[in-house]
């Protein structure tokens, strides 16, 4: 089976360094918010070009404690994507602010500048962006649009590591980047982890304060935070993986370059081309086609396994009925949805298995 992800595959040279890395996290014996911690911290907001990073415990608490960092709560509206992993939505809710939904550029299911302008009203605080699939696009009208209006400019990068535009990486353009290291990311630990980035140094006082119960100073609670920190063995693995991205991240385009070049099936749609290489870093490679589930049926008996990012979009989740949202609709993010299918794209894909993907793509529904 050619899956989504396989991590029995990394190379041998990179798992003797993850386990030299537990080793001496044990031998440490020092295990929540340490010197791995520390290490990663500076690392990573070095890769991102901001002056800090906070870790977290994941990239749902990252956005929560970003937007409380920033005093965005009760009463204050936050507008993003419906079209992206539900947990961008739920991190604004469980700030309690309310989110407010924007219609998708139906060509890279990235949010619609336009689409946004119509949901912005007297209660809205802050626009978040989700760098969808890896792609980070036309940053600097987005700072324009937060400036005119005077609102925060916020990035979910979960989907974006090391991504940029113009030699900016994603989560230096905003207020904040919010970082997801889930195990299937770019950047990815051997369990749940995240970051907070930022210049502003109260937005990262507050978030330190944030991730550990509320203390600014041992057993003072200045805040009521929540326990949302990353642990020693997540941060020891991720300063092994740090290194090992920029490699990884090359392979993944060149596999997209591939596959751009490649796919020839007028059933089967591509999504825009990024502007600048480093601008997609292809998190996932997403196609999309009308009749989704005979190719993703079609693709399983010929062993290569697809998933589809999002099937529900998030105002359409029973979870969350009524959200608010462009009073036009959300119709390009609806039709995205029923169409968009992800094909495996990942660091240990071999050549021979590039090819055999796109030879089933090309051969569907020619037979
Ligand atoms: C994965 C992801 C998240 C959530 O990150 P977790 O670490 O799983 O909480 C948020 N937003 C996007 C776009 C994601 O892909």
């Amino acid at each position: 089976m050619i899956q989504m992800n396989d991590f029995r595959a990394d190379p041998r040279v990179l798992i003797d360094e993850e386990l030299a890395a537990c080793e001496r996290v044990l031998h440490s014996g020092w295990f929540v918010l340490g010197e791995e911690v520390k290490r990663f911290e500076a690392a990573w907001a070095a890769r991102c070009g901001t002056a800090n990073a906070v870790g977290v415990g994941n990239g749902l608490d990252a956005i929560e404690i970003g937007l409380r960092a920033l005093d965005i709560g009760p009463g204050d509206e936050v507008i993003t994507t419906p079209m992206t992993a539900f947990a961008t939505v739920l991190g604004i809710i469980r700030a309690g602010a309310t989110p407010v939904l924007a219609d998708i550029d139906p060509d890279t299911a990235l949010l619609d500048p336009n689409s946004v302008a119509r949901c912005i009203g007297s209660k809205t605080k802050a626009v978040l962006l989700v760098h969808m699939y890896g792609q980070i696009r036309g940053m600097s009208r987005w700072v324009e649009l937060c400036n005119q209006h005077g609102l925060h400019l916020l990035e979910d990068c979960a989907q974006s590591h090391l991504a940029s535009e113009g030699g900016r990486v994603a989560g230096s353009f905003g207020m904040w980047g919010a970082y997801s290291f889930y195990p299937t990311k770019n950047l990815g630990a051997v369990g749940d982890g995240g970051a907070l980035v930022a210049n502003d140094e109260r937005i990262v006082q507050n978030a330190r304060t944030l991730r550990n119960y509320g203390q600014a100073t041992r057993y003072e609670h200045t805040m009521l935070g929540m326990n949302s920190r990353l642990d020693e063995m997540q941060a020891a693995i991720l300063n092994v993986r740090i290194n090992w991205l920029k490699r990884f991240t090359q392979r993944r385009q060149v596999i997209a370059q591939r596959y751009q070049a490649e796919i020839r099936n007028p059933q089967i749609r591509l999504l825009a081309q990024p502007l600048e290489l480093e601008s997609h870093v292809y998190h996932l490679f997403v196609v999309r086609c009308a009749d989704r589930e005979h190719l993703m049926q079609y693709l399983k008996s010929n062993g290569i396994e697809s998933l589809i990012h999002y099937p529900i979009p998030a105002h359409m989740q029973p979870a969350s009925p009524g959200l608010l949202r462009d009073p036009n609709g959300l119709m390009n993010a609806e039709h995205h949805a029923k169409e968009c299918m992800s094909i495996p794209c990942h660091h240990n894909m071999a050549d021979e298995e590039v090819t055999a993907v796109v030879q089933a793509l090309n051969a569907f529904g020619r037979t």
